[in-house]
């Protein structure tokens, strides 16, 4: 197969985060730092960071990567008291694990877009995972602006089809896309939802409306016969819950608040290959597809569709007409 490495490796590093951050969420109540931008982080997304931005750049050691998080304010010496708890956990991972060797791990998540490069959520839906709900850590690797290899890991997410928490998907462009338990076993093949599968035919949305326009949103879905309420849940768990057919729609108008906010491209890398793969289609709300070429940002698209494929052009077309009066 194409990429056996990249997602070889990309599959070890996101398990072993994954086990981080389930640890952090078993062991202590997680702790909210803020950022500059006043959102949340905690020491899981940093220990996160740390484990696969290690993994990642000694098997590929030309290979930037474009992560969320920034070791700068790590290192600042009132976030030493963080640093030590983020190290603890890292070193139970990699037991060479230094306060300076972390924040030089973190570090390596400061690569710029390229012709190829990965892209890093070390914890996607940081809100969810405060709040003992859906998180993800979610990484893609990029080509020529093309997402060719997508691993996402639910560590929160019980899907019809299994027993346990804990799921992990992964895609590789003309590949396919499968799921695991995140603990182990045989990948399976997964597909969107059929067009008839009218159990569901049912759309997802963020928790948060500071995320996205839940007003515009339940009024598009009814516009295409949607009546089932949607689901709520963070992180990119929403993109994997389209991609196995448990949802026909993921919605994410630009919220309100914020009409002119641009996605982070580690918000949606993993979870649009995975869809693709799985048969589905994802555009911007103008029915463009995601630029990953241009910057850590998607500065050319606005909002995000995310679809079994079926329902796609009834989506846009509701758009356009409500555009246009
Ligand atoms: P979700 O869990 O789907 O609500 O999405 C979480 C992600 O939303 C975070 O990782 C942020 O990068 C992103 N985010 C932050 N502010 C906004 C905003 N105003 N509109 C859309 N997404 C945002
Ligand atoms: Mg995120």
């Amino acid at each position: 197969m194409a990429y056996e490495r990249e997602q070889h490796v990309a599959i070890e590093a996101v398990t072993l985060a994954a086990q981080l951050c389930q640890q952090v969420r078993q062991t202590i109540r997680p702790e909210a730092i803020e950022k500059r931008d006043r959102s949340p982080v905690t020491i899981a997304d940093f220990g996160s960071q740390a484990i696969i931005c290690k993994v990642l750049s000694e098997a590929f050691p030309a290979d930037p990567i474009v992560a969320e998080e920034d070791a700068a304010a790590l290192s600042q010496p009132e976030m030493a008291p963080y640093l030590a708890q983020a190290t603890e956990h890292v070193q139970s991972i990699f037991t060479e694990a230094t306060p300076e060797t972390v924040i030089e791990w973190i570090g390596r998540g400061n690569g710029q877009v390229g012709q190829r490069y990965w892209t890093l959520d070390p914890i996607d839906g940081t809100k969810g995972f405060l709040r003992g709900e859906q998180y993800a850590v979610a990484l893609a690797l990029v080509e020529d602006g093309e997402v060719k290899v997508g691993v996402l890991a639910c560590p929160a997410l019980t899907l019809e089809t299994t027993d346990a928490a804990g799921v992990l998907f992964r895609a590789v462009r003309g590949a396919g896309a499968t799921m695991m338990p995140l603990s182990g076993g045989e990948p399976q093949p997964i597909r969107v939802a059929h067009s008839d599968d009218a159990a569901h035919f049912r759309f997802v949305e963020s928790v948060e409306s500071g995320h996205g326009d839940h007003s515009q949103q339940q009024e598009l879905a009814r516009a295409i016969g949607m009546t089932t309420a949607s689901l709520r849940m963070d992180s990119q768990a929403k993109y994997g819950v389209v991609a196995c057919g448990e949802a026909a729609l993921y919605l994410r108008l630009p919220s309100p608040k914020t009409p002119d906010y641009r996605e982070r491209i580690w918000d949606h890398a993993a979870g649009v290959i995975i869809v693709e793969e799985a048969g589905g289609r994802v555009t911007d709300m103008y029915g463009q597809p995601l630029d990953f070429s241009l910057a850590d940002k998607l500065v050319n698209n606005q909002g995000v569709i995310v679809s079994n494929g079926a329902c796609h052009e009834a989506v846009l077309n509701s758009l356009r007409q409500k555009a246009s009066v």
